[in-house]
């Protein structure tokens, strides 16, 4: 690779060639601030943020670090007052349009905006105040509310939308009237929008968000006529302590557990129970499918991002779906029959909240045929950060906490329910399963690492039981449409596939904790989220689904087999074809 040779602030630097001026920097470890920069995602030099001084030979010029490559004995300069003022001026040009209202704003504190205006000493007056645009919030969509008073027209929900091939938002107008929106003006609920948060996560300010259920979930924990259970994803044990400061990839189970005991929850179960009752049923399916000339490929349906995107831009493949409802809802319909029986609770007393990295199980737990006992079989999905706030609001210090236990007899899981949080862990885990049903035997080898990574498209073929099994683990929309393609022309082989919404799965899902987009641009999230992932699945006594006790406990004392009549009548669900358009 050709390098070239560079002085920054004064400091000699070799960079290889094509490098930007934004990437050079972080090279010599000086930082230089970004609004609309999203590495690969969203390269628009539209912000003026990185502005930094470059020297010619008609003297220095202000040129946008994000997008400006760097060029043999080129000089720069990050820190100058002409570059200081340049970007104090941008900030208060967005703040003359921005609805300054941090005090209650969801973002104050994790608002790239609201920190750079501190750095900066931007403060709540701005010389260009004038007239401001009002616009109205739109709240249509299940899972999220867009606030355009907060919006700074960064672009990055457009392209993160863009890049899950969904691309239901853009910019609408021209001019001062420019904003964020859906096609003529009508609310993200009109659209085929998959209800992934990708856009949320991204966005850096308070214009997006989730619909906050953590209000009623305090209700339902302070009514004593209710009995509260909650349930936490496989991916949350490693994200949480992002909320609380923790290093990427720290591992916080033990804390979280304790947090959710002194939050006052009756149960604290783990959702990785649910994830090997998933296995049992899902790897069951693949088998029957695969034996009597199902539909194949059978694909995994634990990510409601993914059925969303299947049934409203595939809806002539939703028989290729597997029929297990998700981890989130076979959890709920598990508590409020066999639980409900088992503890003499009436299923009607039972609030079920879970906590999920994704937006879109906020609008899974309100599907049609997802109520088991009659009831909803979840109540309340909240998010990785609705948690955080819910730990923070009832002034628990997460930092002091002990590391507890989940409750029995629904908070064991295994390592096959954990790795469901990265992609790759569900077709893992079904793999564990599905070759020793094959078989009969024991696995010498548990790991089937070809499915590992956090590339958006991984394949293997493996040979188990006699039978050859080419498999596919997909994240992220836009690498769903490219296999979806095949599926729909008959060109694919695979005869399993696992897909999630969320590029590298769960570990980024749009419900987990934000980061900056310095932390987005320049450390491997997902990879690191992941490792955490493996290492927790390698730390673990049980590691396959079909060996966890509660697993075997559910089956002889109440479903019989897996794939049993009552099994299908309370685990499985089934799909709709839809258009792209709701109204
Ligand atoms: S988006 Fe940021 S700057 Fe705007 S009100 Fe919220 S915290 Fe404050
Ligand atoms: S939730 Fe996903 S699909 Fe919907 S607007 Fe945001 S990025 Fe696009
Ligand atoms: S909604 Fe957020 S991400 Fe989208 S343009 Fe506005 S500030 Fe940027």
């Amino acid at each position: 690779m050709e390098m070239v040779n560079i002085k920054i602030n004064g400091m000699p630097l070799s960079v290889p060639g094509g490098t930007t001026i934004l990437e050079a920097a972080r090279y010599a470890g000086i930082e230089i601030p970004t609004l609309c920069y999203l590495k690969e995602i969203n390269e628009i030099g539209a912000c003026r943020i990185c502005m930094v001084e470059v020297a010619g030979p008609r003297g220095n010029r202000l040129v946008s670090a994000c997008v400006f490559p760097v060029n043999e004995g080129m000089e720069i300069f990050t820190n100058t007052p002409r570059v200081h003022e340049s970007r104090k001026t941008t900030l208060e040009l967005l703040l003359s349009a921005h609805e300054r209202k941090c005090l209650s704003c969801v973002r104050s504190g994790s608002c790239e905006l609201q920190k750079l205006c501190l750095e900066y000493g931007v403060d709540d007056e701005s010389r260009f105040d004038g007239e401001k645009p009002v616009w109205e919030i739109d709240t249509t969509a299940t899972h999220m509310v867009r606030d355009n008073n907060k919006c700074i027209l960064c672009r990055r929900c457009v392209a993160a939308c863009d890049n899950q091939y969904v691309g239901v938002i853009g910019a609408n107008a021209r001019g001062f009237d420019t904003h964020i929106g859906s096609a003529f003006e009508k609310g993200l609920a009109s659209f085929a929008c998959v209800e992934c948060g990708q856009c949320i996560v991204n966005c850096p300010t308070g214009a997006l968000y989730e619909k906050d259920d953590t209000k009623a979930v305090f209700e339902a924990i302070n009514d004593p006529d209710k009995f509260v259970i909650v349930n936490t994803a496989p991916s949350i044990r490693v994200t949480l302590g992002e909320c609380f400061g923790y290093k990427v990839g720290t591992n916080v189970t033990g804390k979280m557990a304790a947090a959710l005991h002194r939050l006052g929850f009756n149960k604290v179960f783990d959702t990785d129970f649910s994830a090997d009752l998933t296995i049992m049923e899902e790897g069951t399916e693949l088998l029957h499918r695969i034996k009597e000339g199902g539909k194949l490929p059978l694909i995994t349906s634990c990510s409601p991002g993914w059925v969303n995107f299947c049934e409203h831009y595939y809806p002539e493949q939703i028989d290729n779906l597997s029929s297990c409802k998700s981890p989130q809802q076979m959890f709920g319909a598990v508590m409020k029959t066999w639980y409900a029986q088992k503890m003499n609770i009436d299923p009607a007393k039972i609030v079920v909240v879970a906590v999920m990295p994704c937006t879109a199980k906020k609008g899974e737990n309100k599907r049609d045929d997802q109520s088991a006992s009659g009831f909803a079989d979840v109540d309340y999905s909240i998010t990785t950060r609705e948690l955080a706030s819910m730990i923070k609001t009832a002034g628990i210090n997460f930092d002091l906490l002990p590391d507890e236990q989940f409750d029995n007899p629904l908070g064991e899981g295994t390592g096959a329910g954990v790795i469901f949080g990265a992609t790759g862990g569900v077709m893992e885990a079904a793999l564990r399963y599905a070759a020793e049903a094959l078989t009969g035997k024991e696995l010498d080898n548990i790991e089937f690492t070809e499915v590992r990574g956090t590339e958006g498209i991984k394949e293997a073929t493996y040979t188990v039981g006699g039978l050859e099994l080419k498999v596919a683990a997909v994240s992220g929309i836009k690498n769903a449409q490219a296999v979806m393609e095949k599926v729909k022309a008959g060109t694919c082989d695979y005869q399993f596939i696992e897909i999630m919404a969320c590029p590298g799965g769960c570990v980024n899902g749009g419900g987990q904790p934000i980061q900056p987009a310095s932390v987005r641009n320049f450390v491997d999230l997902k990879g690191l989220r992941a490792q955490a992932i493996y290492e927790a699945d390698k730390n673990l006594p049980l590691r396959k689904s079909q060996d966890n006790p509660a697993i075997k406990m559910i089956y002889d004392e109440f479903f019989g087999e897996p794939g049993s009549h009552k099994a299908h009548d309370i685990l499985h669900t089934s799909y709709v074809k839809k258009s792209l358009y709701n109204d």
